[in-house]
């Protein structure tokens, strides 16, 4: 073969490769010979892709065969399948990961996992309060108005606690700020291993707290609140400075009913009968319900 023929042959194909103007008329009697054909076409498939690809388009079908071009689509359908995962990311899906990218993959993966995190810091922050990381008060509403629901889905009953601690300006006067925030902790610490995990306990107010009991009418809350009550009549908190802080707390009781209309109302007559039990003499149990 000439050098002449060869150019002739070759050219096209490093066109299709090298040159932005790319595809010329090629003589039918080049393009009728089925080895030249084929070859030139699979190039024309990898620089379309190559066009393609460089313009962000992923949707263009490649028509072709061979070991290059199918790698080639291998990688736009992973390309695709990444563009899919990260619309589902930004919806929220944060467990998609990525596992056919090498390296890109690992950065993908950890960006979401951060994302994770992120979200999963701010949704405490949103819904824990800072002192005693029982729940804040809005977080606590919202779960009371859900179990509302769901004691009325299961013909259940349902109460509530309004629980204050007696004369905690005297425990703030006498150790301090910063030794009533240490009795707050300490409180919320008694609430955790006293209720249930099925038990939703919030702090409502700064020395206020409230508590959801599900499926307990009001004879055994008061019961429960009895009990709670105790422990924290007997409890010696020590502070940091090695003082010891004893307290006693007031507990009103009430019973989900059936015309209340929100969760709003049963916390409002159990904070009425936390009054009451103020006003006979605080550190106890009272419940206006029958
Ligand atoms: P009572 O038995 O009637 O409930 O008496 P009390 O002294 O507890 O009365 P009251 O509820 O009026 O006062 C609560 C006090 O709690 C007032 C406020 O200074 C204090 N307090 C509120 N929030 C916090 C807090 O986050 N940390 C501390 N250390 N004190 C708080
Ligand atoms: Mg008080
Ligand atoms: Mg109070």
């Amino acid at each position: 073969m000439s050098e002449a023929q060869m150019r002739e042959i070759l050219t096209p194909l490093a066109d299709l490769l090298n040159n932005p103007a790319g595809i010329k008329e090629i003589s039918p009697e080049l393009m009728a010979k089925t080895d030249f054909r084929e070859l030139y076409q699979s190039l024309a498939v990898i620089r379309e892709f190559a066009l393609t690809l460089s313009r962000g388009d992923l949707s263009t079908k490649l028509n072709g065969k061979g070991f290059v071009v199918a790698h080639l689509k291998a990688l736009q359908s992973n390309l695709r399948h990444l563009t899919w995962q990260t619309k589902r990311i930004a919806q929220g899906d944060l467990i998609q990961r990525v596992d056919f990218m090498g390296d890109f993959s690992d950065s993908f993966n950890s960006m979401v996992e951060a994302l994770a995190k992120t979200q999963a810091d701010l949704e405490e922050l949103a819904t824990t309060d800072p002192l005693t990381k029982l729940e804040n008060r809005r977080s606590f509403f919202d779960k009371g108005q859900r179990c509302i629901e769901q004691s009325r889905r299961y013909e259940m009953p349902m109460s509530v606690f309004v629980l204050d601690l007696d004369h905690f300006k005297k425990i703030n006067d006498t150790f301090g700020h910063h030794g009533g925030d240490q009795v707050l902790r300490s409180v919320a610490e008694i609430f955790r291993t006293s209720f249930r995990s099925t038990d939703v306990v919030g702090r409502i107010g700064g020395e206020e707290f409230s508590v959801i009991l599900p499926e307990e009418d009001a004879k055994r809350a008061q019961m429960v609140a009895q009990r709670v009550m105790e422990q924290c009549r007997s409890a010696e908190i020590e502070l940091e400075d090695a003082r010891v802080v004893r307290f006693t707390l007031s507990i009103g009781v009430a019973q989900l009913r059936a015309n209340d209309k929100n969760f709003e109302q049963v916390v409002q007559r159990a904070d009425d009968a936390l009054y009451a039990a103020k006003r006979a003499g605080r550190n106890r149990v009272c419940c206006l319900d029958e």
